[in-house]
């Protein structure tokens, strides 16, 4: 079904004064909505373009931080020199994600707005709580052989599909968004909601509200980080299991970690637990070990999924090993 109507937005204001009332929806690199309005799973009454909104740029700030704007295409951020240096877990995951075709569309916003790749979601025929409320969850007692391990509720169980926010959980990103309300800044990892009672409601951005940027704030472990995904095949697919690690170490001790888990959880999930077993511990394999067993250890399988478990634990073990090398090649 088409749309209602759609206009370009020539600035930031136009694009929320277009959206005020809160039934338009923003459009950037399209990848994601076209699909689903293709499938008729989302079905917007008007859209608005905010692709000429001056949002495209990567900046460094006085205070150490990067800045990235909303527009910023996949590729041109996981190809920035600064990235690469300094926060490589970044550009590693974005790199594992889509195709170098769809990253050169996909924006940094929509990125972090992207839904579900679970199938029930994506066909209409089936009962789906987050795409029509109260219908009931297809997955839960149906085929969930992708489906979460981590942060479930009894209304939903799908993953968050997302790589880069996975690496954005592990690098202390906030998200900056503006709306009718004004401006705020939002920690990533307040920005993706568990699904609980309301699984349709996915992010804390409210109807209206646009992200404008995302800043990457300085951090001692940034630049010592890595990203693994485990997935059915090489290239041009979602995590089964992935894992983003940023670690500071001092003289073969760890000072302080950062640890995210993707493709098995129903959001880009934090595991703050493991991160407290591997500060103090001695960088090796032993630690590593210790923090994936913490990390799943609140994991709960369903039928077709259990081997997520074990998934991750590898994952976990194999980005905590790569972030411990990686700093070197950067220093060198
Ligand atoms: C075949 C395929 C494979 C893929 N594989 C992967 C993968 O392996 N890993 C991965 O992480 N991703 C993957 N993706 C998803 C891809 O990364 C996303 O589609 C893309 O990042 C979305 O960005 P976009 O700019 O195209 O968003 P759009 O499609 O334009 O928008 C997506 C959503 O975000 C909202 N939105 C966009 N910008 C803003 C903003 N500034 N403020 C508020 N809301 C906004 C839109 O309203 C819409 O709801 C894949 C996609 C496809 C089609
Ligand atoms: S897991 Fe979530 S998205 Fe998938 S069918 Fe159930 S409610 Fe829908």
């Amino acid at each position: 079904m088409l749309p209602f109507s759609f206009a370009k937005a020539e600035s930031e204001q136009a694009a929320l004064d277009l959206m005020r009332g809160g039934r338009a929806t923003i459009v950037a690199g399209g990848t994601t909505l076209i699909d689903l309005m293709k499938l008729n799973v989302q079905v917007p009454a008007s859209l608005v373009d905010i692709n000429r909104l001056p949002l495209h740029d990567i900046e460094d700030q006085a205070d150490g931080s990067i800045r990235i704007g909303a527009l910023v295409r996949n590729s041109d951020l996981a190809h920035d020199p600064r990235i690469v240096s300094r926060c490589p877990v970044l550009s590693q995951a974005i790199l594992s994600g889509a195709s170098a075709q769809l990253r050169n569309m996909a924006t940094t916003g929509g990125n972090l707005m992207q839904r579900t790749r679970c199938y029930y979601f994506r066909d209409p025929i089936y009962p789906c709580n987050k795409r029509r409320p109260g219908s009931g969850c297809s997955a839960i007692e149906g085929y969930n052989r992708i489906h979460a391990v981590l942060g479930c509720s009894d209304k939903c169980i799908a993953t968050h599909p997302s790589d880069m926010a996975v690496a954005l959980v592990a690098l202390d990103a906030e998200v900056h968004i503006n709306g009718p309300g004004g401006e705020r800044q939002v920690p990533i990892t307040g920005f993706h909601l568990l699904p609980g009672d309301t699984p349709e409601v996915e992010t804390v951005v409210a109807a209206g509200e646009l992200i404008t940027h995302v800043t990457l704030p300085r951090r001692p472990f940034a630049a010592r980080s890595a990203y693994v995904k485990l997935r059915d095949r090489a290239s041009y697919e979602f995590a089964l299991a992935s894992a983003a690690a940023a670690l500071e170490v001092d003289r073969g001790k760890i000072r302080s970690a950062r640890l995210a888990l993707g493709g098995v959880a129903t959001r880009p999930w934090r595991a703050v637990d493991a991160e407290q077993v591997l500060a103090g511990a001695a960088a090796g394999d032993a630690a590593f070990r210790r923090a994936a067993q913490t990390a799943l250890q609140e994991a709960v399988p369903r039928r077709h999924n259990a081997y997520k478990i074990e998934l991750a634990k590898r994952a976990i073990v194999r980005a905590l090993s790569l972030a411990v090398q990686s700093n070197q090649a950067v220093l060198s």
